[in-house]
């Protein structure tokens, strides 16, 4: 049975019906006989109106309290995808990236992923769970929680999909996958089926926001399929490998 990472961001889960919707989907995924791990962002805006909420309080928010706050987001995205798949019969459990063992540094709101400990998510995908995993944090050696950067993710992602040796890893957005240019500004803009490494890395030094940048080096380095597609439409999306 091959293992499938799929990760939706933010637009992606913005609403309850956005989460049945890919809920349906992810179970698709498993029936067809996979192993699933899902990475998710939080729901929407709720990063930036998180910030916003602690800046209220402190124009200068402490980095260590504002990695705890900002880790709830995609805990509530976890916990609500979870019991969105439990309530069409199928098993999922969700878990933090502390539960997950995604070791970080300690450099907070930019931590760096160290190591992952994947005994317990091996141990549920053996139960025959489908695996639901908040996106964007880690915790330290010293069981503090740190965020991995804004976009951080796609890196999550990435980084279970090597750890995992997983098939493929497909990132879920709003986008149907990587254009030859901006498909808002020029009209006649293609979408590419298969792309290169490098110059998907090179779009993204251009400005290109498909991936954060850490995601496509991790991509890269451990040779992981990735797969850039949209979540509101059935659509192959473009294939980078
Ligand atoms: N929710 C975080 C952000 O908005 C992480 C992510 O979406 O990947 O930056
Ligand atoms: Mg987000």
């Amino acid at each position: 049975m091959a293992l499938i990472v799929q990760k939706y961001g933010g637009s992606s889960v913005a609403t309850p019906e956005r989460i049945k919707q890919i809920a349906d989907r992810i179970i698709k995924t498993k029936r067809a006989g996979h192993r699933l791990v899902v990475v998710v962002s939080a729901m929407g805006d709720t990063t930036d109106e998180l910030i916003e909420l602690m800046e209220k309080v402190n124009p200068d928010p402490p980095k260590r309290e504002l990695d705890l706050l900002l880790s709830t987001g995609e805990i509530v995205s976890a916990a609500i995808l979870a019991a969105a798949i439990q309530a069409q019969g199928e098993k999922a459990i969700a878990f933090t990236a502390y539960q997950g063992g995604i070791i970080t540094d300690n450099i907070h709101t930019k931590a760096r992923i160290q190591k992952i400990d994947t005994r317990k998510m091996l141990e549920e995908l053996d139960k025959g769970n489908i695996l639901i995993i908040a996106g964007f944090q880690g915790i330290t050696a010293g069981d503090t929680i740190t965020t991995l950067g804004r976009g951080g993710s796609d890196t999550t992602a990435l980084a279970l999909a090597a750890a995992l040796q997983a098939k493929v890893c497909e990132i879920y957005s709003d986008v149907e996958g990587v254009f030859t240019a901006d498909p808002r500004i020029v009209p006649e803009a293609r979408k590419l089926k298969q792309i290169s490494y490098d110059e998907m890395l090179e779009l993204a030094s251009l400005g290109a926001k498909v991936l954060h940048l850490r995601a496509m080096e991790i991509a890269r380095k451990f040779n992981v399929t990735l797969h850039i597609r949209s979540s509101f439409s059935e659509e192959e999306g473009t294939l980078v490998r």
